[in-house]
This record gives structure tokens, C-alpha cells and sequence, in this order.
């Protein structure tokens, strides 16, 4: 299928139009930004490597009823369904780290007695701030019925998600999810679910610095960056996707 022209460019992706007007293709960049892009740097492979764990994590989601955005993949190129993206980061944690430390004062690694459902509204000049439902419902960001709907995918997402790593032997800590609708209104997961976007933890080590999967490794300079998404992709691929109903 060709490529048309540049529709956006993200700090970790390029999305083009496709001559099908539904389908636009993900290019996945080895940029990576944290702190809200005032750090940046490049993770060697990270573009490919992320994008084949996306990949795999959708179908896993897929196969268990979970709508996804996701159509195809090759190399650092992803074939998704074209959503009107919710400006809305919704965060799911089961393990206490990151903002929920500092803004709580919990101590990081602190098992969560439930799953934490959180919306973050997606605005870089507002540094994503943390928000209320009825700020959400005020900013008109979701219905009401939007709202049950993406807490209540969300804990599925996690209830898939969460099983799927503890059999790769990682602890998923939190995670980020977009949500799109498609052209009937409904809700689709959507953007990606990988290192730069999850807290990964190595099961079987309890250094709180060695244990790390993710981009917290390069958010804190830990070294071996590389390293820990090549091994986060070989274990979610040596795990085929399960029918689950
Ligand atoms: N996250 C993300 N993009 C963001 C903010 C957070 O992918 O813009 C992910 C982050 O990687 C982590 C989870 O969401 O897995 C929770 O992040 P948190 O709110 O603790 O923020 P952080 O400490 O990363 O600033």
C-alpha cells in the first residue's frame, strides 16, 4: 500500500495517511524523550523493537475481545485503523512508582490492594496533568458513559496484560494507554503498549536499579537501555498469543 503524505509527527512516532482513508501506518522512531521532551536521546533499535512488541501485546488483546487500532506489522512500520485520539492519557498501576510516589508520598514498589485507573489530560504545555472525572466531564474531554467505558477496558487491558508479562517472568508495575473512536463512536485502544510506555520490572530481581525494563532506564541514566527492550521483546515473543474468552 503507499504511503501518502505526513499526517503527524510524535515524540516517539510518525503516523502517514495511506491511500485507504482508514488505514494510516505508524512509523516507530528510535527518539526518546522523557521529563516532557526536555531530555532526548536515542535508543538504538528501539523504533523496530517496540513496535513488534506492540504488535504481539495487541494481538494478545485481540484474542481477548479487546478492539484495537492495530492492523499489521513489519520492521518499525505498524498498519493501525485511523481513530479520533481522546487527548486523554489513562494510566493503570498495580504497583506503587513514579508521579504516584511523589504526589502520594506512598513508597515506591508498594503493592496496590486494587488496580489504580488515573486519566492524565494530553497537554504538553499543561505538563499532563493529573485529573478529576468531573474535570474530564468539564473540559468535555469524555461522556459520562466514555468514562465507565475506558476505566472499565482499562482493568480488562490490565487483567489480560498483567497474567501475560508474570508468564515472560516481569512485573507489570503501571502502564499508559490511548483510546481513539472509530468511525461508529466506539472505543478503540489505541498509539502503543511497550517499554516506553509500561514500568517493567525483572521478576527474579530485586535490585531496585538492575530489575528495570523500561524507559525508566533511560529516564535515570541507568545504562544497558538496549539491553533491557531486547529482552523485554525475546520473552513477550517466546509467549504465543493465548485465545482468551
Ligand atoms: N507514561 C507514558 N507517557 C507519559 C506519562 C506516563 O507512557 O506521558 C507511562 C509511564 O511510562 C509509566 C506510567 O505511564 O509506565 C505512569 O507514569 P507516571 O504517572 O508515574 O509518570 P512518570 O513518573 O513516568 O512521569
Amino acid at each position: 500500500m503507499s504511503i501518502l503524505e505526513k499526517l503527524y509527527e510524535g515524540k516517539a512516532k510518525v503516523l502517514y495517511r495511506t491511500e485507504n482513508p482508514e488505514i494510516l501506518l505508524a512509523h516507530y522512531k528510535d527518539d526518546a524523550t522523557a521529563f516532557n521532551a526536555q531530555k532526548r536521546g536515542t535508543i538504538t533499535r528501539k523504533g523496530e523493537m517496540n513496535c513488534a512488541i506492540a504488535a504481539h501485546l495487541f494481538q494478545q488483546l485481540a484474542a481477548a475481545g479487546i478492539p484495537t487500532h492495530f492492523i499489521d506489522h513489519e520492521g518499525a512500520q505498524m498498519w493501525v485503523r485511523a481513530l479520533k485520539i481522546l487527548p486523554l492519557e489513562v494510566v493503570v498501576r498495580n504497583i506503587a512508582a513514579g508521579s504516584l510516589c511523589q504526589q502520594t508520598g506512598l513508597t515506591l514498589g508498594t503493592p496496590l490492594k486494587q488496580p489504580l485507573v488515573e486519566f492524565y489530560y494530553k497537554n504538553d504545555a499543561l505538563g499532563d496533568p493529573l485529573l478529576t472525572d468531573d474535570r474530564l466531564l468539564l473540559l468535555q474531554l469524555a461522556t459520562p458513559a466514555q468514562v465507565e467505558q475506558l476505566k472499565s477496558m482499562a482493568r480488562r487491558i490490565n487483567n489480560v496484560l498483567q497474567p501475560f508479562f508474570q508468564q515472560c517472568g516481569i512485573i507489570l508495575v503501571d502502564f499508559k494507554l490511548e483510546f481513539g473512536l472509530d468511525h461508529s463512536q466506539a472505543l478503540v485502544l489505541g498509539d502503543e503498549i511497550s517499554p516506553d510506555t509500561c514500568r517493567l520490572w525483572n521478576q527474579s530481581d530485586t535490585d531496585p536499579k538492575r530489575r528495570v525494563m523500561d524507559k525508566d532506564r533511560f529516564r535515570n541514566d541507568l545504562g544497558s537501555v538496549e539491553t533491557a527492550y531486547q529482552q523485554v521483546l525475546e520473552r513477550v515473543l517466546a509467549h504465543p498469543i493465548q485465545s482468551i474468552q
